[in-house]
């Protein structure tokens, strides 16, 4: 089946990711997240490549996204003992909420704290690692019309100047047919073009390279401080969030809730709707929110909490998951993370 809704390729994408990146190059350590950017530019996928055991140090600081204030704190945070002003860069913006941000990082053991009088000391627990390689943008279109090809265009050509992705792909559905060549033709030449065919679900081999990306990384040079900011925040969104977390947002409490197999993926669907609902119409405002009954969530049901709490637990065990096995794969150098048989 080929959810005919742009946010059901959106997840397949991001399953197929996970399984097969790099469609061109052969494995790479990634974690994939969605609907990620900046404050100009959201995009639909985000593929972050890893170095797997800076990664695994990096799992030692928590599950949670490392905010960007809490991040200007981790980042600098002394080996010895020293008063946060000394020791942190001028951030910009009042030291009050520096001190803050140093009470919060402290309350999830991202750094130590002390008094010395008035004075708040601070002392790393762990150096904050290195462990973003670079940052691919993906962009889907299922059904690639002329009018969608324009939009894209410019929104790829925008994400090639900017070069804040080192990557950026196109990815639309082919099933079986070929892609329109004179609509990919307007494309900018440094998109890379990945022709998905999902007809029978997602595995590694459900995506083709039909063109191969430029590298957009400055050459020669390093990105400037701010732009190194701004990436590593974006990745950790992506650590934190990943792609299934469309559970926040969704009503896996309903009674029409389900989770569905495609191929290796898990997505959601809605036995009231019969389809794959939307996350906009799967939400708080639908008319057709039926609650699932309160006998489900206490006897006789095998998950603790009902069937909508077992469905949270279990897309954020897959996630999980899926990180530990990424910052595992630095034993296996052909792997890229995702070489366990299960599914989502
Ligand atoms: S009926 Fe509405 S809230 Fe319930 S699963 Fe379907 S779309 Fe979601």
């Amino acid at each position: 089946m080929t959810p005919d809704a742009e946010f059901g390729y959106e997840l397949l994408v991001c399953r197929y990711a996970e399984l097969a990146w790099h469609p061109g190059d052969g494995p790479r350590p990634a974690i994939v997240s969605r609907q990620l950017g900046t404050r100009e530019r959201r995009w639909d996928t985000v593929v972050v490549e890893v170095d797997p055991a800076s990664l695994a140090a990096r799992r030692r600081f928590g599950d949670e996204t490392i905010g960007s204030d809490l991040l200007h704190v981790v980042r600098h945070a002394p080996a010895d003992w020293a008063w946060y002003r000394d020791a942190l860069p001028d951030p910009g913006y009042p030291w009050r909420y520096v001190r803050e941000a140093i009470h919060r990082a402290a309350g999830r053991d991202l750094i130590e704290t002390r008094r010395d009088g008035n004075r708040i000391q601070i002392r790393r627990l762990r150096p904050y690692p290195d462990w973003v390689e670079r940052i691919v943008a993906v962009e889907n279109k299922p059904d690639l019309d002329a009018s969608a090809a324009d939009r894209l265009a410019d929104q790829l050509a925008h994400d090639v100047e900017t070069a804040l992705a080192d990557e950026v792909w196109l990815a639309t559905e082919t099933t079986g047919d070929r892609i329109e060549r004179a609509l990919l033709r307007e494309m900018p030449v440094e998109a890379g073009v990945l022709a998905t065919d999902f007809s029978a679900g997602v595995d590694v081999e459900s995506g083709d390279v039909a063109w191969h990306p430029s590298d957009l990384s400055p050459t020669g040079r390093s990105r400037d401080d701010a732009a190194t900011i701004r990436r590593l925040e974006i990745a950790e969104r992506a650590y934190g969030k990943g792609w299934r977390s469309f559970h926040d947002t969704m009503r896996p409490d309903c009674r029409g809730f389900e989770l569905r197999r495609e191929g290796r993926a898990l997505v959601p669907y809605c036995t009231a709707k019969e389809k794959l609902p939307t996350a906009r119409e799967c939400s708080g405002s639908c008319p057709q929110f039926s609650p699932e009954p309160p006998q489900w969530r206490t006897n006789g049901w095998p998950i603790e909490g009902g069937p909508g709490k077992g469905v949270r637990q279990l897309l954020d065990r897959r996630r999980e998951r899926e990180r530990d096995a990424v910052a595992d794969a630095g034993s296996d150098p052909r792997s890229n993370g995702t070489g366990f048989d299960g599914d989502a």
